[in-house]
């Protein structure tokens, strides 16, 4: 037989792991109905365009790390698997006419996203990501409270130190002097640019700034600044951004290398991470503004920004800082148990009940000794073994409280409340 693993750049989130991850999944859901966002699902795939046009071709994601599916032979169309939650929230944006609501629209998704990129530490082919878009609202007090936002997920969920990188990077007013001045600066330093670099050079001068190549590092260090080229447009939706996050509590660092190099991204740029690890593969999350993207999908021009939260990565950190121990999967409440070794039938009978009055119950199903089924309610953490013996006839049952020590009798019909009364006063006790 062959053994099989989990995809390489995949991994399993076992149940001591979803401890964690339900956590963030719950905080996730919780901080956007508190911020007023709508959750909205789109399809894990997309057709390919969406995201050749909604990420820009001369990107990673869209040139190196496209996870597309293999074509049948029956359809012509090209499917791709989601490498980013954005451009397919905007494409339901558009799709829907969301555009007759009243603006802005926020709409928040949690899923897997899917980059064919190269894994290593923190760097997955499979991923997940909460996501929160705000479209219709140009700014700049929205830009400041989706930054915030994401500072409270990291503060919630337990993450220390989290810094707010932000930079603005223009609108189609002032990017292209500075690009040209970028590329400007790029050719006279074209010796010392690695190949790739100098191809993209031409196509799209800022994605060098934001380069993973290490031989970019010092170049880039030095390269023109767009903050000094704003236009006055541009310049004061920065400042008075940054007077909202001063404002809100939210302490933040001006990051003149962070862009996201594409036509449609404009002005705010941000990425979180913890202070001091500001290496490529460490972004905890990121998100900007994309003035252009609803026209390019189809839509009529309309402002949007948003963000994308790393969750693999949190998890990572909270592993790191010690606050993400994988913690034990809740044991039952109650395990049934019975001195008939061979009557599974009464014990699923009573389990049913329970469990159809909503209380957290598992059945004793293996035909063992009684001594060795409450030995294994104990294993699994329950606090209460109900124990099916003669008197059952009479319609009465033995509640064992394995934490206390303590037995008594208790019947049939009253089973399922004196478990809920137990277990409410023991969670608020
Ligand atoms: P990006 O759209 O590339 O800025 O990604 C947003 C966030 O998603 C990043 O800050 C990471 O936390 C996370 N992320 C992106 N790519 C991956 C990946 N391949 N594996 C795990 N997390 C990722």
């Amino acid at each position: 037989m062959p053994t099989f693993r989990a995809p390489r750049g995949t991994r399993d989130l076992l149940p001591a792991d979803h401890v964690v991850f339900d956590r963030l999944l719950r905080t996730a859901a919780d901080l956007a109905t508190r911020y007023g966002y709508h959750p909205i699902e789109t399809p894990l795939f997309e057709q390919t365009a969406v995201f050749e046009r909604g990420i820009g071709e001369v990107t990673d994601v869209v040139e190196k790390e496209l996870f597309r599916l293999a074509p049948r032979t029956e359809e012509s169309e090209s499917w791709t698997l989601r490498p980013e939650p954005t451009a397919g929230i905007v494409r339901a944006y558009v799709q829907h006419g969301m555009q007759t609501l009243p603006q802005p629209v926020k709409l928040t998704m949690t899923g897997p996203m899917f980059r064919y990129d190269r894994p290593q530490a923190g760097r997955y082919r499979q991923f997940w990501q909460f996501d929160v878009e705000a479209i219709g609202d140009p700014g700049p007090a929205v830009d400041a409270e989706i930054i915030e936002l994401g500072h409270r997920f990291y503060a919630e969920v337990g993450v220390d130190g989290v810094e707010v990188l932000v930079n603005s990077i223009g609108d189609a007013a002032c990017r292209p002097a500075y690009i040209a001045e970028l590329v400007r600066y790029y050719r006279r330093h074209a010796a010392s640019l690695p190949p790739t670099e100098l191809d993209r050079l031409e196509r799209n001068a800022l994605r060098l700034l934001d380069s993973k190549d290490p031989a970019m590092a010092d170049l880039n260090a030095a390269a023109p600044r767009i903050t000094d080229h704003l236009c006055d447009a541009c310049a004061a939706h920065f400042e008075s951004m940054k007077a909202h996050l001063a404002a809100l509590g939210v302490p933040y660092r001006v990051a003149p290398g962070l862009v996201r190099g594409l036509d449609y991204y404009t002005r705010t740029a941000f990425e979180f991470y913890v202070a001091g690890r500001e290496g490529q593969q460490q972004a905890l999350g990121g998100g900007g503004r994309y003035d252009g993207l609803v026209a390019l999908l189809g839509g009529k021009p309309t402002p949007g920004i948003g963000f994308g939260l790393g969750l693999d990565r949190v998890m990572l950190v909270l592993a790191e800082q010690g606050g993400g121990a994988v913690g034990a999967p809740e044991g039952p409440l109650a395990v049934v148990v019975g001195a008939d070794a061979e009557d599974t039938v009464a014990r699923l009978r009573v389990a049913t009940e329970l469990r159809a009055a909503g209380l957290r119950v598992r059945a004793e199903l293996g035909r063992r000794k009684l001594g060795r089924q409450l030995e294994a309610a104990g294993r699994d953490g329950a606090h209460f073994a109900v124990i099916l013996g003669d008197e059952l006839e009479g319609g009465q049952v033995q509640v064992r409280d394995l934490l206390a020590g303590t037995q008594r009798t208790v019947a049939v019909g009253d089973l399922a409340r004196e478990l809920a009364r137990a277990e409410a006063s023991h969670r608020h006790g």
